[in-house]
This record gives structure tokens, C-alpha cells and sequence, in this order.
């Protein structure tokens, strides 16, 4: 029988799998996708936000554990497990020469990477090529790892793991470890999730997802019916506005639109709906999918002028064109007397100031409701663009509940050898909100933790079998 079953393929499940066998556990790893889709939303990260008190390879100065704290809570609104958070964080200062042992090489941040050369350490190569480095390293160690292994349902005997089911076949193991990401992908349940507005729409139909369509929540669900003590949400997620011609699954990083802070934003109704320049856009940026997901139809158009560009990351699309403000309305499809009274309006409120992009500057309107607080300059030189956005989910936050163990809970009780880590338990962490690189760091910590539980499960076990 196998020692340890990893259900997932992405960061958390690798992480486990890895510990695991460097404890001396034989392992087996479940991935649903097929081998050329492997490693989850894993693969399309860039980053992971990590504590230091110096200047480390590739971080600059320091980032404390305080202040990495004071970062969570703050976006977090408190939703937040102070000892699994503050565990997560202490993991994070450690965890990277661990990491390059398996292979993962870092990077400094880029220019126009949302200012994280302190915070977040950079994946040379990306996401994918961490996930490959870990599979490398996995396939070198004597992991097995199966594809298009889909785990529907599992065994469960009084809080114990006994077995899980890929279609028909059963697969017993000594202990496991769910990793399987959150209900992202999983349409009817977002739909179930978010209901209907008072319009009569469903808005989880607008809702494109930016990662892999394989994270349905089949065992999320799984567990929630079979008794598991749950964290969270399930509207709860990280939400981004994104070019509304991403495709459905998989649009990935390219398909963000950056340039919200330096112009206005517009409902289809032609009128703006929220400060455009409350803060930061590293600090905002994850709030504004949901905002898109509150309006009508659930759009919006990013709006600048020619003074705008050059100053964000382009997405990969360019956006549409126009050489006077009433002919872009035209090829938005707006109402142009509407966008024409809602641009004249915020032109007309614009104060003047110093405008830098850099700090919290004077540039903010008087008047105007809703007021845009910093960058506001008016909108006024041409060549105009407007870039349609849509929400874009990254993850969702619903998840299940656990202690520094990572050990699944059943009515408080934690099981003796089923563990989970990643999105299917960042929800103790992260209640809400988000700062950038947060999720590699819960998965990393947690991958690792219940890497290495699940292995001490399950050689105690085959000890107490041959005693
Ligand atoms: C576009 C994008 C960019 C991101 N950038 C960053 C970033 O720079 N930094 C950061 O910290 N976070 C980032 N994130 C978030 C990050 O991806 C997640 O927090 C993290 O990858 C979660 O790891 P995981 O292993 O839990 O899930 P995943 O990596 O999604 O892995 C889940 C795995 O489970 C498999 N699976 C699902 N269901 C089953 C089943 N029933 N049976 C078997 N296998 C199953 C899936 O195929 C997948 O391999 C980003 C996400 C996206 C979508």
C-alpha cells in the first residue's frame, strides 16, 4: 500500500509530495489535468511574498514579520487565523533554500511588477517553471505521479482517510493530503454562490476565470457533505479586472488591465461607480473585480488619454482607439451623450496639482461624486482609449478548517492522517482581500506541513502494522 496520496498537482500538492518523500514516505500524486496542463493556477504565478530582516539574494532591505502581519490584517479586515497566518509568515523567511534545492531559481522583481522588489520573490521563468522544477525534482526522488486523475469522492472511516476513487479504481494509502484547489472553475457553483442580482442576473455567468478550468471543487464539496468544519465565504475570492476578451480558462497575467488608477472607469450605463484613485494599484487592484461584478451586465471600460501610456504594464491586446473622447464612446458601444456628461463632468472637477504616479499625490477632483482622491488629471489629449473589463476570478477563498497541523477537522476533531493544503485551505488565512504573493506563501508553508504530517502518519501506521 501506498504511505502518502497527494490529490492535486499545482504548488501545495508538489510541496507535500516533496516532504514527504524526503521523509522517507513512498508517494503517489494524483493530478486531474493531463501532463501538458499540469501544475494548476501554480503555473501561471509569478512570485512569493517573503519575510526578512535584511537585505536577502534577491530582496531588498527588509520586510518584517510585523509588518507583513499588519499587511494581512489590513486587506483582510481581521478575517484573518493570527497563529496560521503568523506561521505562514516565519515559513516564508525560511522556506527558499529549500525550494532551490528542488530546483526553483529567483529572480528581482521587474519594473512595473506592482512595486514588490522589497515584498516578493520573483520565479525565474514563472510559475511553470517552478512547477516543472518540482516535478523534476519529484519524478528524481521516486515520486509516482499519475494524469488525468480526476479524484471524485474519497473513503472515510470515523474521520480517517482510507481510500479515494478515480472513477471506479480505489486507491488505498496510509495517509493524504488534499490539494485540489478551490471551486474556481466550477461555473454552477459560482452561479449557486453569488445568485441573482436585483436585475435578475446571474452575475457568476460574466465571470472569467484567469487560472486553470481543472479546480471544480469536486472534494471541497466532497468534504463539506461528509462533515468537515469549514472556513469561509463562498463569495469570497480574489477578484480581478480583467480584459473581457480573455478567454474563459487560463487568460493567465497578460490579459490584467493596469491602467485603472490613471484614467476613469465607466459602467455600461456610462457613469463612473467608484474612486479611481483611492490608493496604491498594488493595494487595489484585487478589489476591483468585484466592483466590475456589481454593476449591470457585469462590465465596465477603463478610460485614459495618450497622457496614460507608458506609464502601466500594456495587457496584451491593445485597446480601442480614438482620436476624440465622443468617437470612442461610439466604438464602446456607450451612450454618447451619457459618457459625454460623465467625461465633462470629471474634466470640470479635476483640481490642479503635481501630478506623480509614485506617491499619494494632489491631483484629486472637488465636487464630484464619486470623488477620484489622487491621479486625477483631466482626460483630454488624444489619442483616447477604453479597454472593456470583466471579473476575472484568480481563486476562491471558501476552504477547510485547520490548526498548524494542517489536519482536516471533523466537528473540531482533527483526523489522525487526512491533511490538506493551498486554496483548499487558504481561507484561515486569507477571510478576504489579498496581498500580492500571499498565495504561494500559505501553499508553500502548508504544502510543506502537511508533506511532512502525513508522512509521519503514515510511517507510524506501517510501524504499528509490522510491531
Ligand atoms: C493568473 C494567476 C496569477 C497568480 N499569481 C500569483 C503570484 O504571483 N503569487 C501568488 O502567491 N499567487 C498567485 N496566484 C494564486 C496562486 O496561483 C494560488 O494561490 C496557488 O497556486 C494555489 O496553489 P494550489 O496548489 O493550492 O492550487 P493549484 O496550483 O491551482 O493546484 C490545484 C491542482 O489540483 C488539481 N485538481 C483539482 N481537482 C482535482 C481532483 N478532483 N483530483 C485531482 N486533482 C485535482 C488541479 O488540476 C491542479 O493541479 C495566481 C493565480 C492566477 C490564476
Amino acid at each position: 500500500m501506498i504511505d502518502v496520496l497527494v490529490i492535486g498537482g499545482g504548488n501545495a500538492a508538489l510541496c507535500a509530495a516533496l516532504m514527504a518523500r524526503e521523509a522517507g514516505a513512498s508517494v503517489l500524486l494524483l493530478e486531474a489535468a493531463p501532463r501538458e496542463w499540469r501544475g494548476g493556477n501554480s503555473m501561471h504565478t509569478r512570485n512569493l511574498r517573503c519575510m526578512h530582516d535584511a537585505p536577502q539574494d534577491v530582496l531588498v532591505d527588509a520586510y518584517p514579520e510585523e509588518e507583513f502581519w499588519q499587511d494581512l490584517l489590513k486587506v483582510t479586515g481581521g478575517a484573518t487565523d493570527e497563529k496560521l497566518a503568523r506561521l505562514v509568515i516565519r515559513a516564508s523567511s525560511t522556506c527558499r533554500p529549500w525550494m532551490r534545492r528542488h530546483g526553483v531559481r529567483f529572480q528581482p522583481s521587474l519594473s512595473g511588477a506592482l512595486h514588490t522588489a522589497r515584498t516578493n520573490a520573483f520565479f525565474m521563468g514563472g510559475g511553470k517553471a517552478l512547477v516543472n522544477a518540482y516535478y523534476r525534482s519529484a519524478e528524481a526522488l521516486g515520486v509516482r505521479i499519475r494524469y488525468d486523475a480526476r479524484v471524485e469522492r474519497l473513503e472515510l472511516r470515523d474521520g480517517r482517510f482510507v481510500a479515494a476513487f478515480v472513477g471506479d479504481e480505489r486507491i488505498e494509502a496510509r495517509s493524504c493530503v488534499l490539494a485540489a484547489g478551490g471551486f474556481e472553475s466550477n461555473r454552477e457553483w459560482l452561479r449557486e454562490a453569488w445568485g441573482r442580482n436585483p436585475a435578475g442576473e446571474w452575475p457568476a455567468d460574466n465571470f472569467l476565470i484567469r487560472g486553470t478550468r481543472f479546480n471544480t471543487g469536486t472534494l471541497l464539496r466532497f468534504m463539506m457533505d461528509a462533515g468537515a468544519d469549514m472556513t469561509g465565504d463562498p463569495t469570497q475570492a480574489h477578484m480581478v479586472a480583467i480584459d473581457a476578451r480573455a478567454p474563459l480558462y487560463d487568460g493567465g497575467i497578460c490579459t490584467r488591465i493596469d491602467c485603472v488608477s490613471l484614467g476613469v472607469v465607466v459602467n455600461r450605463d456610462a457613469q463612473r461607480f467608484y474612486d479611481e484613485g483611492e490608493d496604491f494599484w498594488p493595494k487595489r487592484y484585487a478589489i476591483w473585480g468585484r466592483l466590475v461584478a456589481q454593476q449591470s451586465g457585469q462590465v465596465a471600460y477603463s478610460i485614459i488619454d495618450a497622457k496614460a501610456v507608458g506609464r502601466f504594464m500594456p495587457p496584451v491586446f491593445p485597446g480601442t482607439k480614438a482620436g476624440s473622447l465622443p468617437e470612442l464612446a461610439r466604438a464602446l458601444d456607450l451612450d454618447e451623450m451619457r459618457f459625454m456628461q460623465t467625461m465633462n463632468a470629471y474634466n470640470a472637477a479635476c483640481r490642479p496639482g503635481r501630478f506623480n504616479h509614485t506617491v499619494l499625490d494632489d491631483c484629486t477632483t472637488a465636487g464630484l461624486a464619486p470623488q477620484k482622491t489622487h491621479w486625477a488629471r483631466p482626460i483630454d489629449t488624444p489619442p483616447f482609449f477604453g479597454y472593456a473589463l470583466r471579473p476575472g476570478v484568480t481563486f476562491t477563498y471558501l476552504g477547510l478548517k485547520v490548526d498548524e497541523t494542517a489536519a482536516v477537522r471533523f466537528g473540531s476533531e482533527p483526523s489522525p492522517n487526512l491533511f490538506v493544503a493551498g486554496e483548499m485551505m487558504a481561507g484561515n488565512v486569507l477571510g478576504k482581500g489579498y496581498t500580492a504573493g500571499v498565495g504561494m506563501s500559505i501553499g508553500t508553508a502548508f504544502g510543506r506541513i502537511a508533506g511532512s504530517q502525513a508522512a509521519q502518519a503514515a510511517l507510524e501506521e506501517r510501524r504499528h502494522a509490522t510491531a
